[in-house]
């Protein structure tokens, strides 16, 4: 067999913005499989703001000259164990490589949804999707009627909790993004009643001119400016969702956001973050709420899919600048055959671009 498999390094530690210098490509022979493993070819690859908070020197992060975990879809092509058999589809934690060799414990299957493709379950059924709903139902504990506001609404997380608290029963949704493109796309695919381009002045403004009645709910997935406009705008008794703080990410030294503390006592808000990884137990219960809108078309997926495992440092630089609406997923095309082909499905923002093109 000529196959060879690549792997994706951290080769330095960035200060503020990651480049491609970042990393490095490192081209071996295929892993050897041992008794009790099975040999998985890669086909799916997520790249998460999380990485970047891993690149620094945390307990945690990623080791340098290593290879990179991540969420990964891929097919069993060898196999030396009773648990796994060839043809299989597994989701691993392995991440930014070709190849994994993987043990029956490292792995997950997929349920099959008829009509549901693979990209899903690393978008909207996938962590993506699982932290949308714990954040509207576990945390917000969403009302009919409540009205929201969502920062980095059109990403992954953005899209999703956007489309779920439409079928929830929320009332006025209002979204922040990137660009002025990004903010129509959310009010004209993505079911926000009003959106608006960060950039385009101090938040607050812009939040009273969306909002103007005030907001029950916030999901916040980038804190800093968008925080503090949020607390101003919220009204009695409400909620304010911590999901990520993708403002700082790259900028360690900014200093926090301010706002009213005063606000939270005044108004009986409530502040809380979560983690996506102590809610696991909810996937069955996303899985029965997503899959049969995914299935009647109510529910479309937010994706953007980058062509090719060599543009998977380029998909991840791209989602840290915003090049992406909806989850950015690496796609291996290695194969034409491959069961990445999907069934058709209501797909609202999938772009597929060859890597090193730059997005629209
Ligand atoms: P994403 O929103 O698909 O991609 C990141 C987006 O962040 C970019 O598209 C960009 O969109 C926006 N962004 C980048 N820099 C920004 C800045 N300085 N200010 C405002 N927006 C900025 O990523 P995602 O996977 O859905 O994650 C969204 C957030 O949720 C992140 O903070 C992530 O860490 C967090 N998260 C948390 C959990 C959890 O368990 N708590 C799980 C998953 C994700 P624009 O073009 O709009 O700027």
């Amino acid at each position: 067999m000529n196959e060879t498999a690549l792997t994706v390094h951290q080769t330095a530690r960035p200060q503020g913005f990651p480049t491609a210098e970042d990393f490095a490509f490192v081209e071996s022979s295929l892993p050897t499989t041992a008794v009790g493993g099975a040999l998985v070819r890669n086909l799916y690859w997520s790249v998460d703001p999380y990485h970047r908070e891993m690149m620094d020197d945390v307990p945690g992060g990623f080791a340098l000259h290593a290879p990179l975990e991540g969420r990964t879809i891929g097919q069993v092509v060898a196999s030396r164990t009773p648990g796994l058999a060839e043809g299989e589809i597994v989701f691993h934690r392995q991440g930014w490589r070709t190849h994994s060799v993987v043990t029956p414990e490292e792995i997950r299957r997929l349920p099959r949804f008829e009509g549901v493709p693979l990209t899903a379950y690393l978008s909207v059924l996938g962590g993506t999707g699982l932290t949308a709903y714990v954040g509207l139902t576990r945390i917000a504990q969403l009302r009919e009627g409540d009205d929201m506001f969502v920062s980095a609404a059109a990403g992954g997380v953005g899209t999703a909790t956007g489309r779920f608290a439409r079928l929830l029963g929320a009332g006025r949704l209002v979204g922040s993004a990137g660009s002025t493109a990004k903010a129509d796309h959310l009010t004209r695919q993505v079911g926000y009643d009003a959106a608006f381009d960060y950039h385009d002045g101090p938040v607050g403004d812009l939040l009273r001119t969306a909002a103007p009645d005030g907001i029950d709910v916030f999901v916040d997935n980038v804190g800093g400016e968008q925080l503090a406009a949020a607390v101003g705008a919220l009204r009695e008794f409400g909620r304010i969702v911590r999901v990520g703080t993708i403002s700082q990410y790259n900028t360690p030294d900014a200093p926090p956001p301010r706002f009213d503390y005063a606000d939270l006592v005044e108004k009986s808000l409530r502040m809380e973050g979560f983690l996506v990884r102590n809610y696991r137990d909810v996937q069955e219960e996303l899985y029965e709420f997503a899959v049969p809108h995914l299935q009647s078309g109510r529910l479309a997926l937010d994706e953007t899919i980058v062509d090719g495992f060599e543009g998977i440092v380029d998909a991840f630089l791209g989602m840290l600048r915003g090049l992406n609406t909806g989850k950015i997923i690496v796609r291996d095309t290695t194969e034409t055959d491959s069961p990445t082909t999907v069934a058709p499905q209501r797909r609202s923002t999938t772009k597929v671009y060859r890597h090193r093109q730059p997005a629209d």
